[in-house]
């Protein structure tokens, strides 16, 4: 890959520009680490970003995108038959959607049969749940299992010392398919200490992998402020969603 700077013509959307921009940075460090820049996915956090926008992005290119709250992106699925733009391009699959927050077990059938990929699954029982209520018709769904690498009281993820167990249990689980790890590093640590959680992720897949797990291609680290340093752990997927949609503003109520 060269240096040369990418060339986005004057005319071209924000959201286009943006994307292009995210893109040239994710191949920049992937340059950096010898990485191929087609091993890392790009999964656009669309979390409060409304639903036209996300068309925006979808026909940018963008195919993945991640939801945090299961009813936001609900309602965004059932509009993007209405709004799909129709550009001709037929060969143009569909968003892929992904759950990235909190999973409560009073949402696990409608996530099974609504999302292709859940990145914050930390109990059993809720891959349990997932797995029994996944609908015959559709492929087994992709999860990983979010590791609370800090081991910060109180947050998401299953315990390092308890995640190998997690993973193995999960492995076994008929219409799931287990692609292995997310992790969440605390902002307030700072650049060391995230830069030391996505270490550990990577190692423990690389455990996970001695252990006998098969399937286990997905890293899932990196976020609009960390991206570089994930990627030089050896992330497979940025999670992005302010340096691509701009800052956040409250979801719009109702
Ligand atoms: C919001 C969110 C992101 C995106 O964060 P940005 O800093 O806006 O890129 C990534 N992962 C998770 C789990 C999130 O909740």
């Amino acid at each position: 890959m060269s240096d040369t700077p990418l060339i986005v013509p004057h005319d071209t959307p924000p959201l286009q520009q943006a994307l292009a921009a995210l893109q040239q940075r994710m191949a920049a460090a992937c340059q950096r680490s010898g990485r191929d820049p087609a091993s890392v996915r790009l999964l656009a956090v669309s979390k409060t970003v409304a639903a036209p926008v996300i068309a925006q992005a979808w026909m940018a290119g963008q195919i993945d995108f991640g939801e945090n709250y299961v009813q936001e992106a609900l309602e965004k699925q059932s509009l993007w038959p209405h709004i799909r733009p129709h550009d001709g391009d037929s060969a143009r699959p569909d968003p892929v959607w992904h759950l990235i927050g909190p999973l409560q077990s009073n949402k696990t059938a409608v996530v099974a049969r609504q999302f292709a990929w859940v990145h914050s699954v930390d109990r059993l029982k809720i891959a349990q749940r997932l797995s029994d209520q996944r609908p015959e018709g559709l492929p087994p769904l992709n999860v990983c299992v979010q590791v609370n690498v800090q081991g910060e009281i109180g947050k998401s993820g299953v315990p390092l010392a308890e995640a190998q167990a997690l993973c193995a249990a999960i492995a076994l689980l008929p219409r799931l398919r287990l692609r292995g790890l997310m992790v969440i590093p605390d902002p307030d640590r700072g650049a060391s200490a995230t830069r030391a959680a996505f270490e550990a992720l990577a190692a423990l897949r690389d455990r996970l992998v001695a252990s006998g797990l098969q399937g286990l291609d997905t890293l899932s680290m990196g976020m609009s402020g960390d991206l570089e340093d994930a990627i030089a752990a050896g992330s497979t997927c940025v999670r992005v969603g302010t340096a691509l949609f701009g800052a956040r503003t409250a979801p719009p109520a109702g």
